[in-house]
C-alpha cells in the first residue's frame, strides 16, 4: 500500500467505527463522565474525514500532524487535545509509513508519551492510556494483529474495575468502578479499525 492509499483507508475505517459506536461512546460517558465522548469523537472525525482529500496527498507524517490538529481545534473536550497529541507526536516521529513493526512501535510510543505528558496521566489511573500502553507493549514486543487485537479487548476490560483518578470520571470516586471508560473504548474501537486496515 502506498501513503495515499494507506491515509484514505485508516481515515475511513476509523471515522467508520466511531460512527458507528457514537451512541455507546455516549452511553459509556453518560455513566462515569458528562455524556459527550460520543459527540466529542464523532465531531472530530467528521472533521478529519471533511479533509481526506488533503491527507490523502500528504506523507503519513504530515497527514498524522494534520489529523492531530484538527481533532485538538475540533473537540472540545479532553479527548480532543489528548488524541490531538497522540497523532500530533506519532506524524512527528514517523515522516513516512513506518518500514517494519520497530517504526510502528516508535511511532506509538512517541504518541502516547505526548498523551501522557499532556494528560499528566499514565497507566492505572482508568484511561485511553489504560488501552494505549499495553498495546504498545504487545507491538514493541513483535506481538501480530491477533496479538494486538486480544491484547486490547483484555485491557479495555481490565479498565472496568479500575479506579478513576484522572479526568472528569475521578469525580466520582469509588462509584467510577463497575464501568469501562470511554476513552478507552474509543482507542480499542480505533486499534481495532486500524489492524483491519492493516490486514486488508
Ligand atoms: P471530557 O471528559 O472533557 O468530557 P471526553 O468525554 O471526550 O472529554 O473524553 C473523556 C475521556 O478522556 C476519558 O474517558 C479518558 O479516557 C480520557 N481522559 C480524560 N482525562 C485524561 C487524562 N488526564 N489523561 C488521559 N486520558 C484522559
Ligand atoms: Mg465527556
Ligand atoms: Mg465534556
Amino acid at each position: 500500500m502506498d501513503d495515499a492509499t494507506l491515509i484514505r483507508a485508516l481515515v475511513t475505517a476509523c471515522c467508520a467505527t466511531i460512527e458507528e459506536h457514537a451512541g455507546e461512546l455516549t452511553k459509556l460517558d453518560q455513566a462515569i463522565g458528562d455524556g459527550d465522548h460520543g459527540l466529542n469523537m464523532s465531531r472530530g472525525f467528521k472533521a478529519i474525514a471533511a479533509e481526506t482529500d488533503a491527507l490523502a496527498a500528504m506523507t503519513l507524517g504530515d497527514a498524522l500532524k494534520k489529523a492531530g490538529m484538527t481533532l485538538v481545534m475540533k473537540v472540545g473536550g479532553a479527548s480532543g487535545p489528548l488524541y490531538g497529541s497522540l497523532l500530533m507526536d506519532m506524524g512527528k516521529s514517523a515522516s513516512t509509513a513506518p518500514a517494519n513493526e520497530a517504526e510502528v512501535a516508535e511511532m506509538f510510543r512517541a504518541g502516547i508519551d505526548a498523551v501522557k505528558k499532556r494528560g499528566k496521566s499514565d497507566v492505572g489511573a482508568k484511561t485511553m492510556l489504560d488501552v494505549l500502553v499495553p498495546v504498545a507493549e504487545t507491538v514493541s514486543e513483535g506481538g501480530d494483529l491477533e496479538a494486538v487485537r486480544a491484547r486490547t479487548d483484555e485491557a479495555l476490560e481490565a479498565t472496568r474495575d479500575m479506579l478513576a483518578i484522572k479526568g472528569r470520571a475521578a469525580f466520582l470516586g469509588e462509584r467510577s468502578l463497575g464501568h469501562i471508560d470511554p476513552g478507552a473504548r474509543s482507542s480499542a474501537l480505533l486499534i481495532h479499525a486500524v489492524c483491519n486496515v492493516l490486514e486488508a
